[in-house]
C-alpha cells in the first residue's frame, strides 16, 4: 500500500489574509499567492515515494462567494507550482454537515480509498488544529506549523517551519524502514 502526505492548502502552500484572527482565503486568482519556496521541499517528499495531497475546507463555494471556475483556475496554478497528485475540495457549508468538511477526516478516507492508501503510515501537514484533529480520527501523523490556529489539541509534531516538517517526515519514515527491514 501507498503512503500519502497530505497537506492543508491555505496558510501552507498559499499565503493567507488575517482578519480578525482569521485566515481569509483568496477568492481569485489575482489574490492568490503561492509559498514558492515550499515546491523544493514538496520535491523532496515526492522523491521519497509519497503520494502527494493538498485538502482545503472552501464553504465559499456553498455559501456562494467563490466560483467553482475561479478556483479550478487557483487549482491549475498551484499544480504548476507544486507536484500535487491531487486536490481534495470540501466544497460544504458548516451547516450541510457533510462529513469532509475537517476537522472531520471525509477527505483523507476518500483519498484513501482511491489512492489505496495506508493511512497509518500516512502524514498531515497543517497550520490548523481541525486538520490535526482530521489525522488523529484517520489515524495518520499531524505535523503542525507553529502559528495562531494550531490549538490546543493532540497533534504529534509541533515544528517551526515546513523544512524542519519535512525532514522530520524523511527521518520517520526512515525508522520504519529499519524497524520493518
Ligand atoms: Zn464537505
Amino acid at each position: 500500500m501507498k503512503q500519502a502526505v497530505f497537506i492543508e492548502r491555505d496558510g501552507v502552500l498559499n499565503a493567507v489574509r488575517v482578519e480578525k484572527q482569521q485566515q481569509v482565503t483568496p477568492l481569485t486568482l489575482e489574490d492568490f499567492k503561492l509559498h514558492e519556496d515550499a515546491a523544493p521541499l514538496l520535491k523532496k517528499l515526492k522523491a521519497a515515494g509519497l503520494i502527494l495531497i493538498a485538502t482545503t475546507n472552501q464553504p465559499g463555494l456553498s455559501r456562494g462567494y467563490l466560483s467553482r471556475r475561479e478556483l479550478d483556475r487557483m487549482h491549475e496554478r498551484l499544480r504548476k507550482v507544486f507536484p500535487l497528485d491531487e486536490i481534495l475540495v470540501c466544497p460544504h457549508d458548516e451547516t450541510d454537515r457533510c462529513p469532509c468538511r475537517k476537522p472531520k477526516p471525509g477527505l483523507l478516507t476518500e483519498a484513501a480509498f482511491k489512492w489505496h492508501l495506508n493511512l497509518d503510515h500516512s502524514y498531515v501537514i497543517s497550520d490548523k488544529w481541525q486538520d490535526a484533529e482530521a489525522a488523529r480520527i484517520a489515524g495518520c501523523t499531524s505535523l503542525l506549523l507553529e502559528s495562531p490556529w494550531v490549538g490546543k489539541i493532540h497533534r504529534d509534531f509541533l515544528l517551526p517551519n515546513l523544512a524542519a516538517i519535512v525532514e522530520k517526515i524523511l527521518q520517520l519514515r526512515a525508522n520504519r524502514r529499519a524497524v520493518t527491514a
